[in-house]
């Protein structure tokens, strides 16, 4: 991150991707507190990409989906998976998203962006540090950077058989997931030869409510804002989730969503 934004903030430094709201559960990744975030918030909103050969670089503003999709026009195969990752390039990096399978890791050369302190970087995926739904830069030494573009390499093949097959997940996805409601995505990460959303589910948690956070019906790992629902009463729910399912089965649930902002 540039040290002048950096000593401007004079306070930690957030950087949200394609998250619509910060004060409520319209927010991705992130659960927003209800008090809001001390500090200075970064959006980064470069969206440039270029396809090179079997290269792709990508502005970390991105939508995951539409480069997908740009792949898929180019006659790439090996990212159909990002188009069940709603959010954009930066918070893909942050996090080694994946779907059905495959992980950002397997594709990705490099990532540029800028250290608290330092110029900018370029960093391999050996710096990232990847691990489920993690990197160096969600609990690593590159926390509190700033990714501004990846680049990725994927494979020559049929564009038309991979918009196919994005088509394809997508239908089971919707028939699977609450895809088209306000929710945070997978509340927490899945444990070793499990499943969340199947644990929740068994301790007869679809359906449980604070007051318009609802466990969705459809799959027990999300959390749905039926319109209005509190921060404090959607982590008033994934802390229920969490409580049952180590009372019921002795697994410990650990939280895919990160709380951010005045929780006290
Ligand atoms: C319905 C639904 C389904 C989902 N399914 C999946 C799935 O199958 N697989 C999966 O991996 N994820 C899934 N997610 C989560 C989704 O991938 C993340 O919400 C998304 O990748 C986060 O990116 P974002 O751009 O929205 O970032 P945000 O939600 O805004 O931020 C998430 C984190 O990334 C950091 N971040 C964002 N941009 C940058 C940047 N440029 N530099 C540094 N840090 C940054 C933020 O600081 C924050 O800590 C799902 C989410 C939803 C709502």
């Amino acid at each position: 991150m540039p040290n002048e934004v950096r000593e401007a903030s004079g306070s930690p430094t957030r950087t949200p991707g394609s998250s619509r709201s910060h004060a409520r559960l319209d927010s991705l990744r992130q659960l927003i507190a209800d008090g809001g975030v001390e500090g200075l918030v970064v959006r980064v909103v470069n969206r440039d990409y270029e396809v090179d050969g079997t290269r792709v670089r990508a502005g970390a503003g991105l939508k995951m989906m539409r480069l997908a999709r740009i792949a898929a026009d180019a006659n790439l195969r090996g990212f159909e998976f990002a188009i069940g990752v709603p959010g954009t390039v930066g918070g893909a990096v942050y996090q080694n998203a994946g779907c059905w399978g495959h992980e950002l890791r397997e594709v990705l050369v490099e990532a540029r962006g800028f250290q608290p302190g330092a110029d900018r970087r370029t960093w391999s995926v050996e710096d990232l540090q990847f691990g489920y739904r993690t990197s160096a830069l969600r609990d690593g030494p590159l926390r509190g950077s700033l990714v501004i573009e990846m680049t990725i390499k994927l494979d020559r093949g049929d564009g038309e058989e991979a918009k196919r097959l994005m088509a394809k997940l997508t239908s089971e996805r919707n028939e699977t997931q609450p895809i088209k409601t306000k929710n945070c995505g997978s509340v927490f990460m899945n444990p070793p030869g499990d499943s969340a959303g199947r644990l929740i589910q068994a301790a007869g948690l679809k359906g449980a409510r604070e007051g318009n956070a609802v466990i969705s019906q459809l799959h027990g790992n999300f959390i749905v804002n039926e319109g209005g629902a509190t921060a404090v009463e959607v982590a008033a729910l994934i802390e229920r989730a969490r409580a049952t399912v180590m009372h019921r089965f002795g697994i410990e649930l650990e939280r895919e969503v990160e709380l951010v902002g005045k929780w006290e």
